[in-house]
């Protein structure tokens, strides 16, 4: 898949990237290229649309990094466009519920559906050891409900046995129930398609999902039919709650307008791509992954990620330039978690400021992940301008009022003005002579640890 769309985008993005100056005519141009590029591969029109104007908005409003062109700026622009189009990194299929967890497959006839049920089943079993019982509820065509019984047993997974005669809600209540007198983790039901959408289909989802109330419900389409897969999409999700969709067969020869297009049509993560027949043909979603292979201009989107971590770089220190001299207030400690958060947490700042790189490593066990910094960068919100510049004269009338505000606790807002003075003393004693305590004993006392 993607194969034309990528030589495509190449082409344009090739003549760009080496170009030391782009006026906006350049850009506008290019996006043309990209826009025909796009429509070619089969791309949703509105996706299209929405994609253009925002590289384009992007570009224009671009600063363009030291050591990087704008051509190579504008693949980076479309490179993370391309991104948030495709959607939302590693979504998961969640099991987090009380077992056995139902997830209903539901999809036309000959998406893929009864293959990608066992490829699921398959690594859900190997690779995260969960008991797992597959029901096919294809009531309309036995020879669907053998086949799932033969991949079951092809791939060391139980199916529950067939009876004929009973109706598709009828099998998942038995299926649901067989999972929990059995102990079985997750119970996947495996609805029954139709060729096209029909109204008689749609019925019967709805039934199964209402009887069998399913925590995941996968939508598997076909991504060589483009367009036509996110219109059934659509209708799926006009009518039952669909929680992720599995595009099939890409690799095949598809345009890629069915991946490039899911999300922004349907709202709905793509979390699995089926790559192949065999049983162990399926692989998580991720879109800059995708984007790359799109692409294939990784070396050029990490060269512009890295200039803009340079200045990041630059920006860490003036802070730490400002903390020297004693005037580190809470403003710069707020900018200095905002920059945390973008570049990777506490391990990068500290790769950034003079005398630190050896306490990297005692970071990692100082639990500075990014939700404390979260959670740290709201109590700031929550203060007044006077407060952040005048940390001293918090009291704990104002403590309590900033821990209600920032949905913290008072003791969370100590910690962080803990923090401050710690950092601030740390880096005017390191502005001075060294000190005996070392850089372990300030960081140490900079985490109130
Ligand atoms: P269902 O009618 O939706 O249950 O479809 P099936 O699971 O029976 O699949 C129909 C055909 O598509 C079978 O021959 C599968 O082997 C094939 N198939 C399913 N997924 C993939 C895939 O990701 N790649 C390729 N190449 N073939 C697939």
């Amino acid at each position: 898949m993607f194969e034309g769309l990528s030589t495509r985008l190449s082409g344009i993005l090739d003549r760009l990237k080496g170009r030391g100056a782009l006026s906006e005519a350049d850009v506008q141009e290019a996006m043309r290229e990209v826009r025909r590029a796009l429509l070619e591969a089969d791309v949703a029109l509105e996706v299209v649309r929405s994609f253009t104007d925002k590289v384009r908005d992007r570009a224009v409003g671009a600063e363009v990094l030291k050591s990087v062109t704008p051509g190579q700026m504008v693949v980076k622009i479309v490179h993370d466009t391309l991104v948030d189009t495709l959607g939302t990194d590693g979504v998961a299929i969640d099991l987090v519920a009380v077992p056995p967890v139902p997830i209903m497959m539901v999809g036309l006839q000959g998406s893929g559906k009864t293959t990608t049920t066992a490829k699921i089943a398959k690594r859900l079993f190997e690779k995260q050891k969960k008991k797992v019982l597959m029901a096919s509820l294809d009531t309309r065509r036995p020879a669907a409900m053998e086949q799932l019984a033969s991949l079951g047993k092809q791939i060391g997974v139980d199916t529950l046995p067939i009876v004929t005669g009973q109706s598709p809600v009828q099998i998942a209540r038995r299926a649901i129930e067989a999972g929990r007198l059995g102990g079985y983790d997750v119970v996947m039901l495996d609805t029954a398609g139709r060729t096209h959408v029909d109204e008689a289909m749609m019925m019967e989802v709805a039934e199964v999902e209402r009887a069998a109330k399913p925590h995941e419900t996968l939508l598997v389409v076909d991504s060589l039919t483009g367009q036509d897969a996110v219109n059934v999409a659509r209708s799926f999700t006009g009518r039952v709650n669909v929680t992720g969709v599995v595009l099939t067969r890409v690799d095949g020869d598809g345009r890629g307008g069915a991946a490039l297009s899911m999300r922004a049509v349907t709202g709905k993560p793509i979390k699995l791509l089926g790559t192949g027949e065999k049983m162990d043909g399926l692989e998580d979603f991720h879109p800059s992954r995708v984007a790359n292979r799109i692409l294939g201009m990784g070396d050029i989107v990490s060269l512009v990620e890295k200039a803009a971590e340079s200045i990041d770089a630059e920006q860490g220190m003036a802070i730490a330039r400002k903390m020297q001299q004693g005037k580190f207030d809470l403003d710069d400690l707020g900018q200095q978690l905002d920059q945390m958060l973008k570049i990777g947490g506490m391990q990068g700042l500290m790769g950034m400021l003079p005398g630190m790189k050896q306490a990297k490593q005692q970071l990692a066990s100082a639990n500075m992940d990014d939700k404390v910094i979260k959670r740290q960068r709201a109590v700031i919100q929550a203060m007044t301008r006077w407060e952040r510049r005048n940390p001293k004269e918090i009291d704990g009338k104002r403590r309590r009022r900033i821990a209600k505000g920032s949905g913290t606790s008072p003791e969370e807002v100590n910690k962080l003005l803990k923090m401050h003075r710690g950092m601030a003393d740390m880096m005017k004693s390191m502005g001075g002579a060294q000190g005996k305590r070392g850089p372990m004993a300030g960081l140490a006392n900079m985490f109130g640890l």
